[in-house]
C-alpha cells in the first residue's frame, strides 16, 4: 500500500497523518497490554523479528511503551536466521544497531529440515512454524526472557477464529496472552486490536527495510487465503464486520454455546428450586436409550 500523493503534496499535511496512524497504533496496543496484563516490572521482553511488517512495528511500540511506560522493562530483539536462499542477513543487524536496541540472531538451517521433511506438494509451513517456535522458546529460556511477544494482529485472530470454524469445527482464535504449550515461557501479542492494513500503512510511513516473506517459496495455504479475501471483501462491502467478530470474541456467553466442558447445563435448575447435591448426579437420562 502506497502513501497518499497529498500526504506527499502537503509535508505537513503527511507528518499529522502519520503521528496519528501511529498515536492509534500506541492506543490500541496500550489497550492489548493493559486488559492482559502483559507485562510486569522487570520483565525482560524477547521480541520476535522476521523483518516483515508486523514484527518491525511491533519492536517500534514496545520501545516506544519502554521509555513511557510507568514500569521499567528490557526489550532483545531476537531474529531466526533459517537460512532462506537469497536471505538478506545484513539488514537485520544493520537496522538494529541504527536503532541501538539488543538483539541476537540466530542462525539455524531449518529451511534443508523443512524441504526435507515435507511432502511433495504439501504447504512447508506447518513444519518450519514448529521448528522455529521450538528454537525460538529454547533461546528465550536461554537468555532469561520473562516474556516472548509476537507480531499477530486482529486479522491473524479473526482469519484463525475463522478457520478453525471452518475447517476444524472448533470455536477457537488466537490469544491475546498464553502460556506456551510447553509449559515453559508466556507469550504476548501486543498488537492483538490492531487491524492488518493500519500497521501497512504505519509500516509505508516508518518505510521500514522488509524482507519478503516469500523466501523459502511457499505459499500461504489455500484454506487461509481464502478466509483472507473474505475478510478483504467485508472490509469493502461490510466495514466494520471484521472489527465485529473480533471485538465478539472478547465477549462471550458461555451459557448461550453449546459446549458441556464449559458450562453446567445439568446442574441448571431454576432459581426457586433446590435440589440435593446427589440428586444432580442422577439427573442424566440418556435419552438415545429411553424408548
Ligand atoms: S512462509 Fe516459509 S518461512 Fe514462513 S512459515 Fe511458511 S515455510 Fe516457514
Amino acid at each position: 500500500m502506497g502513501l497518499h500523493s497529498s500526504s506527499i503534496a502537503d509535508p505537513r499535511k503527511g507528518q499529522y497523518e502519520k503521528n496519528k496512524c501511529h498515536k492509534k497504533l500506541r492506543r490500541l496496543v496500550g489497550e492489548a497490554l493493559t486488559d492482559y496484563a502483559m507485562l510486569e516490572e522487570g520483565d525482560k521482553v524477547m521480541v520476535c523479528l522476521s523483518g516483515g511488517k508486523d514484527s518491525y512495528t511491533l519492536l517500534d511500540l514496545m520501545l516506544s511503551f519502554q521509555q513511557h511506560a510507568p514500569i521499567n522493562f528490557e526489550v532483545v530483539a531476537v531474529n531466526l536466521d533459517q537460512k532462506q536462499p537469497g536471505f538478506p542477513e545484513e539488514i537485520l543487524p544493520e537496522y538494529l544497531d541504527k536503532m541501538g536496541v539488543p538483539y541476537d540472531i540466530i542462525e539455524q538451517d531449518t529451511y534443508s529440515i523443512v524441504k526435507r521433511l515435507t511432502p511433495e506438494g504439501k504447504t512447508t509451513c506447518p513444519v518450519c512454524s514448529r521448528l522455529r517456535r521450538g528454537i525460538l522458546y529454547n533461546h528465550a529460556q536461554k537468555i532469561g526472557a520473562t516474556k516472548i511477544a509476537l507480531g499477530h494482529h486482529a486479522d491473524d485472530v479473526v482469519e484463525t477464529l475463522l478457520l478453525n470454524m471452518f475447517y476444524g469445527a472448533k470455536l477457537k482464535a488466537m490469544p491475546a496472552k498464553l502460556r506456551s504449550d510447553d509449559g515453559r515461557n508466556i507469550l504476548i501479542r501486543p498488537l492483538y486490536y490492531c487491524r492488518e492494513s493500519l500497521i501497512s500503512k504505519w509500516s509505508d510511513y516508518a518505510q521500514y527495510p522488509i524482507i519478503p516473506c516469500n523466501l523459502c517459496g511457499s505459499q500461504d495455504n489455500l484454506q487461509r487465503q481464502v478466509i483472507k479475501e473474505m475478510l478483504v471483501g467485508w472490509d469493502e462491502s461490510n466495514p466494520g464486520r471484521v472489527e465485529n467478530i473480533a471485538r465478539s470474541i472478547n465477549s462471550v456467553t458461555l451459557s448461550h454455546l453449546g459446549d458441556r466442558r464449559h458450562y453446567d447445563f445439568e446442574g441448571l435448575i431454576a432459581e426457586n428450586r433446590h435440589v440435593e447435591p446427589e440428586t444432580v448426579e442422577n439427573r442424566r437420562i440418556d435419552i438415545t436409550e429411553v424408548r
